[in-house]
């Protein structure tokens, strides 16, 4: 199964791939988690993308689109994957679309999140993720079990995103609305759109997507 969850910052892609990941044998690929991994390591994408990601912007649809053809192509997403935060512009669906058409593959299912945006910067300054595992929580909408305990592989080291300032998310939410809107209207026209609410709690969000693919 190949799905894609397009969605502002914020709605919740990152928390609904995991959940569909650790639910079925299909790989989650974030973009934003390749790129900070590479920041991290201090690779060369890594130093050209660093800046503009604390900008807020976005990384050369190049760099980008070279990332998800050399991940795609290995062993573990045989069985489908979950893309999270690519594609992000026209030029990344239309290389996306070619990359998969080369492989006789194509896409199943492009699911919309839909959420407000004051609703999004809410979420987005209350996230934290886990240091060694990378698992998403939420201060307000879904902390860890135990407090100062990561659920899925017990560290206490957690860590906020440098972009998860409130100066860089108003600047994402425009680069959102600008360069990956038109994302919608693209996979509308191919018959690939579905839409979520994703307002609605996150067990509820689950439901909608797996109801889609006729899964439980
Ligand atoms: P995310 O974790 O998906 O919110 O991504 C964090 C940041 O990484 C974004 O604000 C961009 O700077 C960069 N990024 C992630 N995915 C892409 C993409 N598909 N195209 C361009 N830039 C990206």
């Amino acid at each position: 199964m190949k799905i894609i969850l397009l969605g502002p910052p914020g709605a919740g892609k990152g928390t609904q791939a995991q959940i569909l990941e650790e639910t079925y044998e299909i790989k989650k690929l974030s973009t934003g988690d390749m790129l900070r991994e590479a920041v991290a390591k201090g690779t060369e994408i890594g130093k050209k993308a660093k800046a503009v990601m604390d900008r807020g912007e976005l990384v050369s649809d190049d760099i980008i689109i070279a990332m998800i053809d050399e991940r795609i192509s290995q062993a573990d997403c045989k069985k489908g994957f979950i893309l999270d935060g690519f594609p992000r512009t026209v030029a990344q669906a239309e290389a996306l679309d070619k990359l998969l058409s080369s492989k006789g593959e194509k896409l199943d299912k492009v699911v919309e999140m839909k959420v407000n945006d004051k609703a999004l910067v809410d979420r987005i300054s209350n996230r934290y993720s886990c240091k060694k595992c990378g698992a998403g929580y939420n201060r307000k909408f879904k902390p860890t079990k135990k407090e100062g305990v990561c659920d899925l592989c017990g560290s206490t080291d957690f860590l906020i995103r440098d972009d998860d300032k409130a100066e860089t998310v108003s600047a994402r939410l425009q680069v959102y609305n600008k360069q990956t809107a038109p994302l919608l209207p693209y996979y509308r026209s191919k018959g690939s759109l579905a839409e979520v609410d994703g307002m609605a709690d996150m067990g509820e969000v689950t439901r909608q997507i797996k109801a889609l693919f006729l899964i439980k």
